[in-house]
């Protein structure tokens, strides 16, 4: 885990992409901002690099790249927030001071704000810090709770997450058992929760076989109690449910399914919200109306722009070219679906995005807004019937 986190603050650090990362870009495509650092320009990504080129391109951009004064303040900031999260110093500090030492022999103001060094800086500098800053953020969230993805069925996704400092691990909807076991061993953690966000047996199916063979508990929805298989501990709207050293919020988010829960880890800035909120998209109303739907996701639409949006499926490129129906001028929307596509035909996942790209681009999380609400030549002012319109659109698409 250490060696996970180190290599996504190493990269974080590397001085490749100065000024060429747009900030609005870089805080808006793909991964959360700062995991792989893209250089706009070209639409070049490193991470599908081969190894040689990324090298010449890293070269070309280091031996352009001054900033001086910010790094200064970057340095500082960042071992600031290192001392302060319990990142591992002997990771972090070399490569503070290889920024240190690339900054001579740029003035050393006598003190820097973390407000001062964002809001004074040009734009793309300004992108710079914040993309490098996400970065150690995310770093920091993954040291709280350590995700790994496991896709199963046709486009399921299964979640493991461990709290690395009492080693708690936990199965978010775990539609078949087999992959899951064969996970947990590869990664040596014993499973001691499942959590269910409702009842579909695409998310319960394999709840018997993983509580028989490992004695772990399952967590589920209060108001689907006796629909989740091998319930132990009941869950709803407010409840915090402690896992290791953190903990999961709890919210009711009826409308798939009038049972279903999200868990949210805001240390980890991470949400777990089964088939309510999709990237770009929301789940059938198999259960709830139009208003409940509405409400569920405009609850989750709260939560910070970092969020991660762990969801139940891969759906993402077929909802991408229906919100794109919904809102063809949203050009955050257009861009971002245009990375999906680019993502799906390199054969890569799209699941997390974050509440921020949701929030801009989900046509669901979207319909108290004018644009959408003509598209479906409805008045702004009853986002409840926008939402309806907008979603019976879509289970004929
Ligand atoms: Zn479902």
């Amino acid at each position: 885990m250490l060696d996970d986190v180190s290599r996504r603050a190493r990269l974080a650090l590397d001085p490749v992409g100065i000024d060429r990362v747009d900030v609005d870009e870089a805080l808006l495509l793909g991964e959360p901002a700062g995991l792989e650092v893209r250089v706009l320009e070209g639409a070049v990504d490193l991470a599908d690099l081969g190894a040689g080129r990324a090298e010449d391109l890293r070269d070309r951009l280091a031996a352009e790249t001054r900033i001086g004064a910010l790094d200064v303040a970057l340095v500082v900031t960042l071992l600031a927030y290192a001392i302060v999260s319990g990142l591992p110093l002997g990771d972090t500090l070399p490569f503070a001071l290889v920024l240190l030492v690339a900054s001579v022999p740029a003035a050393l103001p006598a003190t820097f704000t973390l407000a001062q060094a964002l809001g004074a800086q040009e734009p793309a500098h300004r992108g710079v810090l914040v993309t490098r800053l996400s970065a150690i953020e995310e770093a920091a969230a993954m040291d709280v709770l350590e995700i790994r993805q496991i896709p199963v069925l046709q486009d399921n996704y299964v979640y493991l997450i461990r709290e690395p400092r009492q080693g708690a691990v936990a199965v978010v909807d775990p539609s078949v058992a087999p992959p899951v076991a064969a996970m947990l061993r590869e990664l040596g953690w014993t499973l001691t929760h499942i959590l269910n966000t409702h009842h579909h047996w695409d998310h319960t199916g394999g709840n018997f076989a993983l509580k028989a063979a490992t004695g772990c508990v399952v967590v589920g929805p209060r108001a689907d109690a006796e629909r989740i298989p091998g319930l132990d501990i009941e869950v709803g709207e407010g409840d915090f449910l402690p896992f290791g050293e953190t903990q999961a919020q709890v919210f009711d988010v009826p409308g798939h399914t009038r049972g279903h829960i999200a868990y949210w880890f805001a240390d980890a800035h991470a949400l777990f919200c089964g088939d309510t909120l999709f990237s770009l998209g929301c789940g059938r109303l198999f259960e709830g109306t139009p208003r409940q739907m509405w409400e569920s996701l405009s609850k989750l639409r709260r939560l910070p722009d970092e969020t991660r949006i762990y969801c139940g499926h891969e759906y993402t490129q077929a909802n991408a070219r229906f919100a794109l129906t919904v809102e063809a001028d949203n050009a955050r929307l257009v861009a971002r679906s245009a990375e999906i596509d680019r993502l799906r035909a390199a054969g890569k996942r799209t699941v997390p995005s974050t509440m921020g790209e949701e929030r801009a681009t989900n046509p669901f999380l979207r319909a108290d807004q004018p644009s959408v609400a003509r598209a479906v030549g409805l008045p702004p002012s009853d986002p409840v019937a926008v939402f309806a319109a907008v979603r019976a659109r879509k289970d004929k698409f």
